[in-house]
Parts: structure tokens; C-alpha cells; sequence
């Protein structure tokens, strides 16, 4: 058991204001593995202040100093991945398999990316008799989920600071243990004191205090729809930016013409990877009357064999919250035919890989977020009872379309109310903008889409 204290702010570990600690707990044998300080609003103020102080000089920095300080960060990050691996299996709980290949690798590609847009991207622009300038909004408030903790931190700095933006990161309660490690990868990165400051502390606290500071110039969230509403109600009151990435229930459309075992494989492995814990998972899996009852079986025999090769949820009340959806699948009459609310394990946060089939797609469990390692199949009589159903939740994140030929799946995501779908399979791309339609959010995030949101414009008419 460590007992972190100290703060990221201005450039140095400073003590917490008040006394207050957070229990880090390791979800896979529920041992309390460490404690950091829980920020309070004093400690916020002294973090936008130091964001604010650093402003001036950050946005003036040439955009090809920018993009240096971002490969330095970049190459720290690729330099401690065995132990940003370590610790968010430690403090989440994820195979370490998956914290090597996703959790401590993305966010190097992520940084990367951003290094090169500081590099080449044109901050201004000649419009007819204008030119027009893109600014740094100013000051950042960033506040992040625990499911993908570093990859959330890295997609709202990296962007911030090649924008000329300074930062304030509020991590989850859950996962600070790998945002304090990215603190240190920006120590070392020669990023100037007070451009980043890191506050771990709890949401309702710290993180309320960051939304509603009004040194705040932009607040951009990352999590649930709930807490994102009253960020964003708070944000418009301001009247100050706010960038939302909330939650998702994304179809998988299977169409009759696709190879049908690889999209229900493939389809399973999306929906467990992270223990169901992926806000773009594609929960819903669309098949055709015809097809159903071969892809039902496929569906279960693929999640059995996740059996124990799947992690715990992040914490007790999540793991509670997904049985608790379970059960409610079973009480609308849905049928399990794999997993199920029984713990698998004595010890730790453990769900079973569950499936559900004969869900229709009033259900709760086909409306509303799970976040646990859970996938209902639902039943289509054509394409265009696919596309309702698939349109028909308040989400609109992502998705996936199957289809033999790629055009025809194309045009199918064509009408599809979401904002990033894969054709067969697809492949991550990190430049690729993502972030929803509907209630999953306003703004993007990566790639220059994702820069855009920290820039303001002016324009000088000559
Ligand atoms: P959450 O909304 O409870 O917490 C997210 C962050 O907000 C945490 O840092 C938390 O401390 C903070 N927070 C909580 N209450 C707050 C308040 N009143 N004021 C300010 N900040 C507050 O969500 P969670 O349980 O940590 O994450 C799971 C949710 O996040 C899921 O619904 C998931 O879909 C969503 N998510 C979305 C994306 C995306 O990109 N769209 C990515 C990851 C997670």
C-alpha cells in the first residue's frame, strides 16, 4: 500500500489543501493497493491559476516548439509502458495483455498524432480578404472516465497543448494512479510549469469545482450522460465552451450477406474487451429473422470461452449495477443463453460474459447503458426494421455494419444516426474524429477534428 500525496500543480507535487484521501482499490482481489490526496476547490483554484499564469507564454510558444515538447511527451509515455501497463491493472483491473496493447499503447499513437498536427497544421488561414487566426481557447478544464484512463487523459491534453491551451485534468476516483504516471511523463517532457496540472479528488467535489470555475474557459468531459447534462447545463449558464463524450448503446448490424460467424465473433470480443467497459461498445447486435437462431448459438459458444479470460469490472457498485441489468433482462423476458448474474469467482469484481437473446428492442437492457460485459441479440425482418431499430435509442455513438459487398454495407451506415460505424470489421484509426450524435455528445475528439475544439477563431479583414 502507497500513500501518494501531493498534487501536479505548477510544474511541482505540492500537498493537498485538506487531508482527505481517496483508496485506490485493485478490483481483481479488492486489496486497497494505495491512497491519493482527494483535491478539494482550493486546490482547483490553484491549479486554474497556475493555467492561467502559463497561458500567455504557452500560446505564444511557436507551434513547432509545441510539437516538440509533444514528441518528448510522446517518447516518455512509449518509454514507461511496462509500468502505465502495470498500473492500470492494478488500478482497473484489465488483462495485462490488454493494458500493453491498448491501454499503454493508444495513448502513444495519440500523442504522436498531435505532435505532428502541432507540426503542420495551419493555424492560420487567407479567406478571401481575411486572414484568419486560430487561437487557444485558454484554459482547459478536462475531466475523465476511469475505463480507458490514460487513453481519456492523452485525448483531451495532447489536443489542448498543441492547440496553445493550457490544462487542468480531474482524473475518476477510480484510476488516478496512472494519471499521476502522466504527470510524470510531462515533467520530463520539458512541458513548462503550469501548462499541465493534474487534481485528483472526487467528482461531485473536484470535479464540480473545476466545471464551475470561471477561470475555466473550456470544460471537456468525458463519462456518464447523467454527469455530463449537469456539466453542460453548467458550462451554457456560463456561457463557456464544453465538449461532452457521454455514453453509447451502438448497433452491430449483421446484414444477410456477411460472413456471419466472423461478425458475431468479432461482434462478442468488441462487446467483452474491457469487461463491457467501452462507451462505443457495440452492445446491440442486429441479425436477420433467418439468421438468428445460428448466430444466437454463435454469440453464446464465443462468450463462453471468454469465461476466465476476462477482467473484473472497475468497482463493487458497477459490478452490482451490470447484475443488476441482468436481472432485469431476465424479469422483460429475455433469454440468457450464456453467462448470467451468478458471480464467477469468490474474490474480485467479477461478471460473467453474459448473452442474452429474444430481446426486443423496447427492453431496457436494448436502451440503456450497461457498461459490463453484456451483448442482447435482437431480431430484424429487413433492412429497413434494421436501421429503426439500430436509430431507435437516445444514443448514437458508434456501430459496425456487415455486409458481403463493403458498398452495400457503406451505404447502410450512410443512414445510420451515429458517429463513427466500422464496415467489416473496421480498424482503429487515430486521426479518425470520434464522439455522438444524439444524447452521446457534442464535439470530437482526435485527430484534427479533435484539435478544433480547443482553437477559437478570429479574422483580420485586410
Ligand atoms: P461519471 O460520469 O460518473 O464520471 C466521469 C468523471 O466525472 C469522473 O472523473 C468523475 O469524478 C467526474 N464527476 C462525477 N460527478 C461529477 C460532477 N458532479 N461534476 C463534475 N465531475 C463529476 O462516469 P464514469 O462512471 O466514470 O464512466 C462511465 C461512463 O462514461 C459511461 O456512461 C461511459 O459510456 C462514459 N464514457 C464515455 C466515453 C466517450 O468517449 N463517449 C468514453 C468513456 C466513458
Amino acid at each position: 500500500m502507497k500513500a501518494y500525496d501531493g498534487m501536479y500543480i505548477d510544474g511541482t507535487w505540492r500537498p493537498a489543501a485538506g487531508r482527505a484521501v481517496i483508496e485506490v482499490v485493485n478490483p481483481a482481489d479488492e486489496q486497497v493497493i494505495a491512497t491519493v490526496p482527494a483535491g478539494t476547490a482550493e486546490d482547483v483554484d490553484a491549479a486554474v491559476r497556475a493555467a492561467r499564469a502559463a497561458l500567455p507564454a504557452w500560446a505564444a510558444t511557436p507551434p513547432a516548439e509545441r510539437a516538440a515538447r509533444l514528441t518528448a511527451l510522446r517518447d516518455a509515455l512509449l518509454a514507461r509502458q511496462d509500468e502505465i501497463a502495470a498500473t492500470v491493472t492494478a488500478e482497473l483491473g484489465s488483462p495485462l495483455k490488454l493494458s500493453q496493447a491498448v491501454h499503454a499503447a493508444v495513448p502513444v499513437a495519440v500523442a504522436g498524432s498531435y505532435a505532428e498536427l502541432a507540426a503542420t497544421y495551419a493555424f492560420e488561414e487567407r479567406v478571401g480578404n481575411s486572414t484568419v487566426l486560430h487561437e487557444p481557447v485558454g484554459v482547459v478544464g478536462a475531466i475523465t472516465p476511469w475505463n480507458y484512463p490514460l487513453h481519456q487523459i492523452v485525448a483531451k491534453t495532447a489536443p489542448a497543448l498543441a492547440a496553445g491551451c493550457t490544462l487542468v485534468a480531474k482524473p475518476a476516483e477510480d484510476t488516478p494512479l496512472v494519471a499521476r504516471l502522466f504527470a510524470e511523463a510531462v515533467h520530463e517532457a520539458g512541458i513548462p510549469a503550469g501548462v499541465f496540472n493534474l487534481v485528483t479528488g472526487l467528482g461531485p467535489v473536484a470535479g464540480q469545482a473545476l466545471a464551475e470555475h470561471p477561470d475555466v474557459d473550456l470544460v471537456s468531459f468525458t463519462g456518464s450522460t447523467a454527469v455530463g447534462r449537469r456539466i453542460g447545463a453548467l458550462a451554457t449558464g456560463m456561457v463557456k465552451r464544453v465538449a461532452l463524450e457521454l455514453g453509447g448503446k451502438s448497433a452491430n448490424v449483421i446484414l444477410p450477406s456477411a460472413d456471419l460467424a466472423r461478425a458475431v465473433n468479432v461482434g462478442v470480443a468488441n462487446v467483452m474487451t474491457n469487461s463491457g467497459q467501452t462507451c462505443s461498445a457495440w452492445t446491440r447486435m442486429l441479425v436477420h429473422r433467418e439468421q438468428y437462431d445460428e448466430a444466437v448459438e454463435l454469440a453464446a459458444a464465443a462468450a463462453a470461452k471468454y469465461g476466465d479470460r476476462i477482467g473484473p469490472v472497475v468497482n463493487a457498485g458497477q459490478r452490482d449495477r451490470v447484475r443488476g441489468y441482468i436481472e432485469k433482462g431476465v424479469a422483460e423476458g429475455a433469454r440468457i443463453v450464456a453467462g448470467g448474474p451468478e458471480s464467477p469467482r469468490g474474490t474480485g469484481y467479477y461478471v460473467s460474459p453474459t448473452v442474452f437473446a429474444d430481446v426486443t428492442p423496447g427492453m431496457t437492457i436494448a436502451q440503456e447503458e450497461i457498461f459490463g460485459p453484456v451483448l442482447s441479440v435482437l431480431r430484424y425482418d429487413d433492412e429497413d426494421d434494421a436501421l429503426r431499430i439500430a436509430n431507435g435509442t437516445v444514443y448514437g455513438l458508434a456501430g459496425a455494419v456487415w455486409a458481403g459487398d463493403e458498398a452495400e454495407a457503406v451505404a447502410f451506415a450512410r443512414r445510420m444516426d451515429t458517429g463513427q460505424v466500422d464496415i467489416n470489421g473496421g480498424r482503429f484509426n487515430p486521426l479518425a474524429p470520434f464522439g455522438g450524435y444524439k444524447q452521446s455528445g457534442v464535439g470530437r475528439e482526435l485527430g484534427a477534428h479533435g484539435l478544433t475544439e480547443y482553437l477559437q477563431t478570429k479574422s483580420l479583414q485586410f
